[in-house]
């Protein structure tokens, strides 16, 4: 995970054209999740050409650089609501549906994060007390400042990291996994910290996960090496610039040890 800039004020057209403002007022009226409409969410719109596109995910995908807001994988078609819109597991709270199109609540993510078994589904735990539609209506009624994802953090103090708010940085690192599958996630706020609640919610230590850490991180090295070698067989560099290569290769690699906490000189050894 990684931090995003996304300006909650400039919301996509997708989500403040009137038809979608009509029809959150339905939802709210009828406290019904079941409303919802992921066309609407998702802004779905046809193109010139005739073929569907979604608007929004359009729009969070060059944000995200098209990977998932959770693990970082380069497939995000699904719309993930922060705070679920339709439940919150292991509570009495009904969801917060009436954050169903803000835009703040909405990040992009791929199969795996959003699925209910395995992934980060209706999970939500906080530290605070679930906020309910009435903790967000102002004089009665439906207030936008109240549903902004920075203001309903101060609240609730949710466990899970907000991309678009928190610094995950300085709640995550990495490791070499215990079973030696690949590169984990760790947390460094403490063992119950935001941090471990992060990838545990997300299930960011998949095995899959571990693998493509790894192959980022060793395909690097090995397209690096490979390129040094080659220069030095064509004759392009004599064998004492190819040292100072090699050794170059191998300082970036204990610089990037250091900065994200990495073994990887110990995972490229074994
Ligand atoms: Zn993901």
């Amino acid at each position: 995970m990684r931090k995003v800039f996304k300006d909650f004020n400039k919301k996509p057209l997708a989500l403040t054209k009137q038809e979608t403002l009509d029809h959150l007022k339905t939802i709210i009226e009828s406290k019904d999740a079941k409303k919802i409409k992921s066309d609407l969410y998702r802004g779905k719109y046809v193109k010139e050409n005739g073929t569907k596109g979604d608007a929004v995910i359009e729009e969070l995908n060059a944000f995200y650089h098209s990977k998932c807001a959770y693990c970082e994988d380069y497939s995000t078609v699904y719309i993930e609501h922060y705070r679920p819109k339709g439940r919150v597991i292991q509570t009495n709270h009904g969801g917060y549906f009436w954050l169903c199109y803000e835009w703040s609540n909405l990040l992009p993510t791929c199969h795996e994060c959003n699925k209910i078994a395995g992934g980060k589904g209706d999970q939500f735990p906080i530290k605070k007390t679930h906020l309910t539609l009435k903790d967000c209506l102002e004089n009665g009624e439906f207030s936008s400042n109240k549903i902004n994802a920075t203001y309903l953090n101060q609240q609730e103090e949710p466990y899970l990291l907000h991309p678009e708010i928190d610094e995950p940085k300085n709640f995550l690192g990495f490791e070499i996994d215990s079973h030696k599958k690949g590169i984990a996630i760790k947390e460094l706020d403490g063992v119950n910290g935001r941090g471990f609640h992060t990838w545990n919610i997300c299930n960011l230590n998949r095995e899959d996960l571990l693998l493509k850490r790894y192959e980022r991180v060793i395909d690097q090295i090995k397209d690096d090496l490979r390129k040094t070698f080659a220069l030095l067989s064509k004759g392009a560099i004599n064998k004492t610039d190819f040292r100072t290569e090699i050794k170059e290769i191998f300082v970036e690699l204990e610089k990037s040890r250091r900065k994200k906490g990495i073994y990887v000189i110990e995972m490229v050894c074994n």
